[in-house]
């Protein structure tokens, strides 16, 4: 069985990686399809993103990388694809998935959804929290594989975390003076 795994991957994480991953395992081939959005604006172009995720696959051989626009259902059947797979984090994200899953359903009748449920460590991660911890200097290299680390800091013109709050004086109690000490 072939699923397709739809999303705008801007950029992959680990989470994203976590559910690729797993549904290798399920499914004889996994596709990993970016959709091209031109509605929105993103921080690395589809060929970027391509590129990233190919690097970041490369260790699982049945999983293919491509992108593709329009309807999701029109390109599964393109590719004879039978599943569409996505990932589960929150409620939040149930009600959404499950709306699209639904209308994916009228729009095909041959194509299953499957959820795979987040894995524990991950349930809080998403493209844009990383993308909102890198524009203020904090370190993303624990949430997304280390070349992608890099690729972003560099779009916010840096080449590494510019602080981690947690090493950060600034965070530090001071040690209280008394009054008559101080200056
Ligand atoms: P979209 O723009 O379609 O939401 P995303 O790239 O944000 O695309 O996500 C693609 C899919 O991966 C969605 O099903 C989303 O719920 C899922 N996903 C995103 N982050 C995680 C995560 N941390 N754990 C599990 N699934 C995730």
């Amino acid at each position: 069985m072939i699923a397709i795994y739809p999303g705008s991957f801007d950029p992959i994480t680990l989470g994203h990686l976590d559910i690729i991953q797993r549904g290798s395992r399920l499914f004889e081939q996994v596709i990993v399809a970016v959709l091209r959005n031109p509605n929105k604006m993103p921080l690395f172009s589809v060929q970027q993103r391509l590129e990233q995720i190919r690097l970041s696959t490369r260790h699982l051989p049945n999983v293919e990388v491509d992108s593709f626009d329009g309807l999701t259902v029109n390109y599964a059947q393109m590719r004879q694809a039978q599943v569409l797979l996505r990932g589960l984090r929150a409620v939040s994200d149930f009600e959404i998935e499950l709306q699209m899953a639904h209308t994916n359903k009228t729009l095909s009748t041959q194509i299953e959804t499957v959820f795979l449920a987040t894995s524990n460590e991950y349930s809080f991660l998403s493209s844009s929290v990383i993308k909102e911890i890198a524009r203020f200097g904090g370190s993303v290299d624990h949430l997304v594989p280390p070349h992608i680390a890099l690729e972003i800091y560099q779009c916010y013109n840096h080449n590494s975390p510019i602080s981690n709050p947690t090493t950060t004086e600034a965070i530090t109690p001071r040690k209280s003076i008394p009054m008559d000490q101080e200056a």
